[in-house]
């Protein structure tokens, strides 16, 4: 009896851990939509909603949805392929909401991570150094005249404006690192940054070129990371065309 009550307190130990811990949710979230996605080939998943969150994760992640919707990306990638789809031909889109990436956006073939740039306003500061306390990476100083971001160290999380009482620091812009051609398997390997501080319109003008390039050259084996690396001039010079 002992025993049986001590392992439900373990198992509860256990799923506060899970809950507690944004990627095991994620994870799991994602396992309900597999079904799903081994029918159209395309997965877009996202963090769940979240405090840390500097951009609308839920409503970037339908928008992308609906991107990949109107493409008949699952029939053109089906007839490409010698035999039945598997798992690793699903094309796999992810958004997390900031810096944190539960969502694992660098090993998607196209991912994103919310950023906010976060600017000094002079005059402001109080010097209560909640900031300082606030940035995981040690890029906030505080000097005589007030806070000083440090650009090489800072992920544009936005904490340290959600920390500020006084907003003697303010988030002056938000959007989207944009991230293509992550990948695990035999030869992982992390995505390239794309673009920086895109908004909502122009990560589903970009999702929707990357698509596209990659029906119209790819053939379906290939991931896009690879396609990219050996095709990545003519990505550009579409995506120039596109984005005028
Ligand atoms: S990526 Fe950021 S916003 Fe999304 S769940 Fe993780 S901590 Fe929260
Ligand atoms: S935006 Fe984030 S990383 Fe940059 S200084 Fe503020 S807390 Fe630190
Ligand atoms: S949190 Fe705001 S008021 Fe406090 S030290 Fe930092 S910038 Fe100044």
């Amino acid at each position: 009896m002992m025993q049986r009550l001590a392992d439900v307190i373990k198992m509860l130990k256990a799923m506060k851990k899970i809950r507690n811990n944004p990627a095991a949710m994620h994870y799991f979230s994602q396992l309900k939509n597999l079904g799903q996605a081994m029918e159209k080939l395309y997965l877009v998943d996202s963090c769940r909603a979240c405090s840390n969150a500097v951009v609308p994760v839920q409503r970037t992640a339908r928008e992308l949805e609906q991107v990949a919707s109107t493409l008949d990306f699952g029939t053109e990638l089906k007839a490409k392929l010698p035999g039945r789809p598997l798992f690793h031909h699903v094309f796999k889109i992810s958004v997390s909401g900031c810096p944190n990436s539960c969502s694992q956006p660098q090993i998607k073939d196209f991912g994103l991570q919310g950023r906010a740039r976060v600017v000094e306003s002079p005059g402001a500061c109080t010097w209560c150094a909640a900031c300082v306390d606030a940035c995981p990476d040690g890029a906030v100083d505080l000097s005589k005249e007030g806070p000083v971001l440090d650009e090489e160290k800072c992920l544009l999380c936005g904490r340290c404006a959600r920390a500020c009482p006084s907003e003697a620091l303010v988030v002056k812009e938000r959007g989207y690192t944009v991230l293509l051609g992550g990948k695990l398997g035999r030869h992982p390997r992390l995505a390239r940054r794309f673009l920086t501080l895109a908004g909502e319109a122009e990560c589903c003008q970009a999702l929707d070129a990357v698509m596209e390039f990659y029906l119209r050259h790819g053939d379906g084996e290939q991931r896009l990371g690879s396609l990219l690396e050996e095709h990545w001039r003519d990505f550009q010079e579409l995506w120039a065309e596109v984005s005028k």
